[in-house]
């Protein structure tokens, strides 16, 4: 997915500017400041995640076709968009009001990334198609579960002739 690549543009962008020796605050540098350097750590970690749903959405796609691989591609069309969003607003704030000019990429991202979990159907297809594959296993959880019971309390109640 192209947005993991803007992502990753976005983590740049934001580690260039908050390890920036020339801009400080309370006579700081960004990252010193504890929420800013945490906000990278979270930025890497949901992209990484991101990255990974999409690698094994491509997976299934690629050993059983797009037909077989249905709930990894609505995951990953509802998850990456939204990280997306997050990571760019993370990096728009630590920028402050230049976040939000055009000197820098952030604002032409943010609008790309908003339109992602629009375009190709919104959030809230996905979500349902992926609500009804999860809720379609409900009658088999449920039988697995009266069966450990029924296993239970025939170990219980004839445990030592068992
Ligand atoms: C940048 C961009 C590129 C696009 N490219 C293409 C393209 O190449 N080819 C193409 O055919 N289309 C394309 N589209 C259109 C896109 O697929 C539609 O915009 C999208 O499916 C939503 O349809 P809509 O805009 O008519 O909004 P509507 O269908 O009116 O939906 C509006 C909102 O209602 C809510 N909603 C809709 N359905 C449900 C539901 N079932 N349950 C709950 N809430 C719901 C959602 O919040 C949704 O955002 C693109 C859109 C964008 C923004």
């Amino acid at each position: 997915m192209r947005a993991i690549g803007m992502a990753e543009r976005t983590l740049d962008v934001m580690i260039a500017r908050v390890t920036d020796p020339s801009r400080r605050t309370f006579g700081r540098v960004l990252a010193r400041h504890g929420t800013v350097a945490s906000d990278v750590a979270k930025m890497r970690i949901e992209i990484n995640a991101s990255r990974l749903m999409v690698l094994s959405a491509a997976d299934k796609i690629d050993k059983f076709n797009a037909k077989g691989a249905l709930r990894d591609i609505a995951m990953a069309k509802i998850m990456v968009p939204q990280m997306l969003q997050r990571v760019i607003d993370l990096a728009i704030q630590a920028h402050g009001a230049a976040g939000v000019s055009q000197d820098f990429p952030l604002a032409r991202f943010y609008a790309g990334a908003r339109t992602l979990r629009i375009a190709d159907g919104p959030d809230e297809v996905h979500t349902m198609q992926l609500a009804r594959f999860e809720l379609m296993r409900g009658d088999d959880i449920r039988a697995r579960d009266e069966a450990i019971k029924a296993r239970r309390a025939q170990i219980r109640d004839n445990g030592s002739k068992l």
